[in-house]
């Protein structure tokens, strides 16, 4: 149901079992999961149910070194504070993270306390939540009209698949399931200003709520922050919680992404690759991509990747170079690609989100955004670019000119994603990590973590997917551990 938040006195005192802090992917997934449990859940937005310019103001924050001219406001624009969340204007790129992403891979600082077995499940309900319908493996396209490359066996690269959501806009399609439900009380303009813990800060006791001319007081059982990659380390940070080795808001990660790669390739249909980008999307609820394999990430210590083909250029765009290159493909059967490649991040101390003293309008302190990329980012993407040139001419497709991904060009070509990974990430071990397999925070009994900051690495994915389906493990496990 919607409570009004004029209707809750100043000063009152509002109890729950569960409170989730956040109605975005993440929250509203988790509370709508939530809402046949027999728990009593109350899920506060900070915002309405239409964007409002003062309540974006309050994702106002310092970008150090912004990575293009363009992006020193990312911290207001890559994220969005109304119902529904940054969903509402996602562009519905779908992907699960890798099962190898989630290993122990010692060049990424190591893996997830999760495997993505324990995932299947969860990831079948999100895919039904943002409206895909995967397909799974590259061989299903054999022999039909978009068939995937012919790469042969024992090449280092592979066809992967990006799915593709309408785009669904959270807000609009699951607003009637939450306002309808019983057990769901749903109270816009309630934005979460400080926890409360226990003086021994194992616990959260309480926490403050701002609505329009007043304050009042959540109690609940378990609260549950799912406000986003950048907020939930800032409201940690704050409350002073889950920060006892210092980690919270560190390992921030984006995906880089390198545009400018030029290829001309011999393929005889690249459909497969391109419709996306040729913005036949309704017609094509997937996309091939060109990844790296597990295995040559393993061996050669990379991180993973992926490179997006774009077919629709002219030939003579290559420019001549690349044209010559491409040596005995004949010349009508030359097909222009313009590539980029998604990169995955590697995780880095450095790169952190930190508080500064300047204040927002609810009195909370902004937040400074130092995005740095690992020192091994060049020369992993150097490498991945060379495998990719490579294993095209090796099988005959064709010749690549990758001259973008190296050192000197890369600056200019790269791009951001607007994910926002690792600030609170998730690891076994409390001095490692800020939560737990669960996505509790170490150390404190009631205070779990919903979101992309919970990743500790992030794969070449867009991260929505596992964002909801790690709501939806989350939402299982507090219905089994409070019912
Ligand atoms: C332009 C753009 C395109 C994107 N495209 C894709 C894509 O194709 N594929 C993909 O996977 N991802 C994409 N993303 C990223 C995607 O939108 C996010 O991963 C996703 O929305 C994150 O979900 P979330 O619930 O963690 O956070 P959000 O969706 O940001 O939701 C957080 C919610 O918390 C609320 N909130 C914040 N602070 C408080 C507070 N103090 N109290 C109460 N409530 C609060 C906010 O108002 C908001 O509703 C894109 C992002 C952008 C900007």
């Amino acid at each position: 149901m919607l409570v009004d938040p004029s209707g809750i006195p100043d000063g009152a005192t509002v109890r729950a079992d569960v409170c989730v802090v956040g109605a975005g992917a993440a929250g509203i997934s988790l509370a709508r999961r939530l809402r046949t449990s027999g728990l009593d859940v109350l899920l506060l937005e900070a915002g309405g149910f239409e964007p409002d310019a003062a309540g974006q103001a309050l994702y106002d924050g310092e970008m150090v070194e912004p990575f293009k001219r363009s992006a020193d406001d990312y911290p207001r624009t890559s994220r969005l504070r109304y119902f529904g969340g940054t969903t509402n204007h996602w562009a519905g790129w779908c992907r699960p993270l890798d099962a190898h992403d989630f290993s122990d891979r010692p060049w990424m600082g190591g893996g997830w306390p999760v495997s993505r077995a324990e995932l299947e499940g969860p990831y079948r309900v999100a895919e039904k939540l943002v409206g895909i319908e995967p397909v799974r493996d590259a061989r299903a396209w054999e022999g039909s009209a978009r068939p995937p490359l012919p790469l042969p066996a024992g090449s280092r690269l592979e066809t992967a698949f990006f799915h593709f959501s309408e785009p669904r806009r959270f807000g609009q399609a699951y607003r009637g399931d939450l306002v309808g439900a019983e057990r769901v009380r749903l109270v816009l303009d309630a934005a979460v200003t400080a926890f409360h813990a226990s003086p021994d800060r194992t616990h959260v006791e309480r926490l403050t709520v701002a609505s329009p001319g007043r304050t009042w007081t959540v109690e609940a059982r378990a609260f549950v922050l799912a406000t986003g990659g950048l907020e939930n380390a800032r409201m940690l940070l704050v409350a002073d919680l889950g920060n006892d080795h210092d980690l919270v808001g560190r390992y921030f990660m984006d995906h880089p992404g390198v545009k400018g790669l030029r290829a001309a390739m011999s393929a005889p249909s690249l459909g497969l690759y391109q419709e996306r980008a040729r913005g036949t999307v309704v017609a094509c609820p997937a996309m091939g991509v060109v990844a790296l394999t597990p295995r040559v990430q393993r061996e050669e210590r990379l991180p993973n990747g992926c490179f997006l083909l774009r077919s629709d250029w002219e030939p003579d765009a290559l420019g001549a170079g690349v044209v010559a290159a491409a040596g005995g493909l004949a010349r009508k059967a030359v097909v222009a690609v313009q590539s980029s490649f998604i990169a995955e991040p590697i995780p880095y101390a450095e790169s952190r989100v930190t508080l500064l003293d300047a204040r927002d309008a609810l009195g909370l302190p902004k937040i400074r955004l130092h995005w740095r990329l690992h020192p091994d980012t060049r020369a992993s993407l150097a490498r991945a670019a060379e495998i990719f040139a490579t294993e095209l001419a090796k099988a005959g497709l064709g010749r690549a000119h990758v001259g973008a991904m190296h050192d000197e060009a890369l600056p200019k070509g790269l791009d951001a994603g607007n994910h926002h990974i690792g600030t609170t990430r998730m690891a076994a071990d409390p001095t490692k990590g800020v939560v737990d397999a669960t996505c509790r925070v170490h150390g404190i009994d009631n205070l779990y973590v919903a979101g992309s900051s919970v990743f500790p690495t992030a794969g070449f994915a867009n991260p929505t997917l596992t964002i909801v389906a790690l709501a939806v493990r989350l939402a299982d496990h507090l219905q089994e551990a409070l019912s």
